[in-house]
Formats: structure tokens, C-alpha cells, sequence
């Protein structure tokens, strides 16, 4: 045996469940990219269009900066109030109980925590080595990170074809499950769930008395003046309280590098266990960025909004010209999941091929692969207008056609 193979061996039994944990593999397809632009650029004179990315290309606004930076200087640098600062809560719970429509949240009823990545892990670490289950395709983080680190069984229920719900399959998992995990507005679809869809989830979890973890990131990025429907306005209606819903400052303020976001619970031994887990793993948030967002909600986000809009436009129009390109309009986020596999079929391609032909023609995308563990949606791929502006966009359309049409 060599010493690698004994270090292995005994390495093994003493680091699971981690070991399951992978990288993204958007980290991965980003990482490649960089490798492989220089070619690209010194062969076609133009760079690639990057649609593979999370991060987003807008500023952070002003107030919020200033408003961070004036509480370090005030020196508020010191530990947290543990579960999050009281003043930060306070407007958090009267945000959710206006924006959300979730009555008689209180402050007690929330955890401030480093980012929605962090709400998220510790909702999932109250079901460790439980059942759980989700629609498909799902963000990628949950099942190669979330569901490992806390050895969850997890049951994709796929999506239709235009990202409706089919209700026999959703039904089919409930009696094998601990909790349900709904990302409402959706990566990678840029599905918003209408109310009668998340009600119609909402009873099928109070029936078989199933916990529902809502995963809001994206609230406030949706598109044509629809309305959002938080899941727990709905579950209140009904007389649930097993909710847990977890939100972010990084997508609504262009602020992925904050790492604030927060948990919310009715359900007290919830939400009191995600506050020792949160203390457990970090101690809080940074007390000055915390204080520095207490007027965040104030700041109008219809500019913001409205360049995500246009990007969407641009991007689904020009995709739709493509016949063999197959696109649902997203309603919200920053993503849109089209189906390659008709155009891939045309040019005698395998859909594990879709990387490398986008490549070579300098557009950049994660394959849908990446969106499901259960082999799901095979020939589709996540385009993000995250970090692209419109003549990007036009510029990667052109590509497309050039290639597909
Ligand atoms: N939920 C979803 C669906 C996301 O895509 C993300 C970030 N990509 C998050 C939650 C968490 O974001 P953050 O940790 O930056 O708040």
C-alpha cells in the first residue's frame, strides 16, 4: 500500500459527511474560462461573454456604503448581539410584516446571519441525516454543499418543460419527507412561483406536517410589475407556522460581499436552535455592517430592477429567434434556463457537448447538469444576465444564431 492510499484510508472514516461536499461547479466552469480566454482573444480578437456567473456587475448604492463605513468609524467593532443587532432586527420584522405580508413577525422570531448561504445551511442542519425535497432543476449549492455537509437524503420533483408544476409528482414524495425546499423567485429558471402554486405546496405541508424552507434571495427581482408572494403570508392563513424563511442583502443591494442575510421563524424551537447553530459557527455578523443596514430597505430599487429587465429582454428575444432554441421567459432573478437539446441534436451533438461548442464560439454558460443530481434536463443550460450588460447580451445572441440557426 502506498502512503498516499494509507493517508485515504484513514482519512476517510473521520471526515464525513464533508468529504461529499464539492466545489461548485460553477467555480470550476469560471476558473476554465480564465484559462482558456487568452486563446480565445489572441485567435478571434474579441473576449468571451461570460453568462456563467452569480456575481453581479451593479454597484452596491452610496447610502449603504457610506452608511457601513460611518459605523466602523463610530467604532462599532466590537462582538455582536448575539442572534443579530436588535436595531437591524426591528426593521427587518417590520419590513417582513409590510413588504412580505408575514404578520406579527418580531424580532425574536429572526437570526441575522453571514449571507442567505448561512439562513440556508443552518434550516438545513435542523433536518441532518433526514428526508427532504425540492423541484428540479435547483441551485446547485444546495445539492453538492447544503445536502452533504448535512447527510440529507434529498428527492428532486422535476419541473415541466415551462417550469409548471406537475402535482402528481410533488404529491408522490410528501409522505417520505421531513421538509420541502422552495426557491421562490427560482436559479436557475427565473420561475416566480405564482400564490396558487405556493399555496397548493403550503397545504400538501401542513397536511402531512412537512416543514417548508423558503428561499426568498431573489425577492425583490421580479420582472413586469408582478407581484412576489412570500410563502409564509400564505402558511400564516392557514395556521402554519412551520416555516423557515431565509433572505439576503447580497442580490436586492448588489452586495454579494456584505454577507448579510437573515432567518425567519414562527416556529420558536426553529428559529431558537438556527440562533445557537449561527453563534456556534460565527458569533454573528459584523456588528458595523449589521448597523450599516438598518435604512437598506429604503433605498428605491426600481433602476435596478429595470436594468435587470432589459437584460432580460434582450437575452430572451434574441434567444427566441433561435427556433431551435427552447426558452421560457424568466419572471424573476437574474437567470434564464433554456433547452439546448433540439439545437445540439441538429448539429449531431450530445448534450455533454454543449460546454465545449459554447466555448469555442466564446460564450460561457453552466451546463444544466449542475442543477440536478437526478439527471433531469438534459440539454439545458443556465445563462445569467447577472454580470452582462445589453450589448454583451447582443453580442452573445449573435454568437448563438451564428452557431444554432
Ligand atoms: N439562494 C439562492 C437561490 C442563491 O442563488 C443564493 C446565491 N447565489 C443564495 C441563496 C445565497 O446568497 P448569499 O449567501 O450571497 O446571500
Amino acid at each position: 500500500m502506498s502512503e498516499n492510499e494509507i493517508s485515504i484510508k484513514k482519512e476517510t472514516p473521520f471526515f464525513q459527511p464533508l468529504l461529499n461536499i464539492k466545489m461548485s461547479p460553477i467555480v470550476k466552469i469560471a476558473e476554465m474560462a480564465r484559462q482558456l480566454e487568452p486563446e480565445y482573444e489572441a485567435k478571434h480578437g474579441s473576449k468571451f461573454i461570460h453568462l456563467e456567473r452569480g456575481e453581479i456587475d451593479l454597484n452596491t448604492p452610496k447610502e449603504i456604503i457610506n452608511a457601513i463605513n460611518q459605523k466602523f468609524l463610530e467604532g462599532k467593532t466590537k462582538y455582536p448581539k448575539s442572534g443579530g443587532e436588535l436595531e437591524l432586527k426591528k426593521r427587518i420584522a417590520e419590513k417582513l410584516r409590510t413588504q412580505n405580508q408575514i404578520p406579527d413577525i418580531e424580532p425574536e422570531d429572526i437570526v441575522v446571519t453571514l449571507g442567505g448561504q448561512e439562513a440556508l445551511n443552518l434550516s438545513f442542519q435542523l433536518f441532518a441525516n433526514k428526508v427532504g425535497a425540492g423541484f428540479s432543476p435547483i441551485w446547485s449549492v444546495a445539492i453538492e454543499n447544503f445536502f452533504p455537509y448535512s447527510n440529507i437524503t434529498f428527492l428532486e420533483v422535476p419541473l415541466n418543460k415551462d417550469f409548471s408544476i406537475d402535482y402528481e409528482s410533488l404529491e408522490s414524495v410528501f409522505h417520505r419527507i421531513d421538509f420541502f425546499y422552495l426557491n421562490n423567485p427560482q436559479n436557475p429558471s427565473g420561475k416566480v412561483f405564482s400564490k396558487e402554486e405556493i399555496e397548493r405546496v403550503v397545504d400538501l405541508c401542513k397536511y402531512h406536517n412537512v416543514f417548508l424552507i423558503s428561499d426568498e434571495a431573489y425577492e425583490h427581482i421580479i420582472f413586469d410589475g408582478k407581484t412576489f408572494t412570500s410563502a409564509a403570508s400564505i402558511a400564516a392563513e392557514k395556521g402554519f407556522t412551520n416555516v423557515i424563511t431565509t433572505y439576503t442583502y447580497s442580490k436586492s443591494f448588489a452586495a454579494t460581499g456584505i454577507r448579510v442575510g437573515y432567518a425567519v421563524s414562527k416556529n420558536k424551537k426553529a428559529i431558537s436552535l438556527i440562533g445557537a447553530a449561527q453563534y456556534t459557527h460565527a458569533a454573528g455578523a459584523p456588528t458595523a455592517v449589521q448597523l450599516g443596514l438598518v435604512d437598506a430597505y429604503d433605498v428605491d430599487l426600481s433602476g435596478f430592477i429595470a436594468e435587470f429587465q432589459a437584460r432580460r429582454d434582450a437575452l430572451y428575444n434574441g434567444l427566441q429567434k433561435i427556433e431551435s432554441i427552447k426558452v421560457n421567459k424568466p419572471e424573476g432573478a437574474f437567470y434564464m434556463y433554456p433547452d439546448f437539446s433540439e439545437a445540439l441534436k441538429n448539429k449531431g451533438l450530445q448534450p455533454h457537448q454543449l460546454m465545449d461548442v459554447l466555448i469555442e464560439n466564446g460564450v460561457i454558460v453552466v451546463p444544466g447538469s449542475a442543477f440536478t443530481k437526478q439527471g433531469y434536463f438534459e440539454g439545458y443550460a443556465r445563462l445569467s444576465f447577472s454580470a452582462v450588460n445589453v450589448e454583451q447580451i447582443e453580442v452573445a445572441v449573435e454568437r448563438l444564431a451564428k452557431l444554432f440557426s
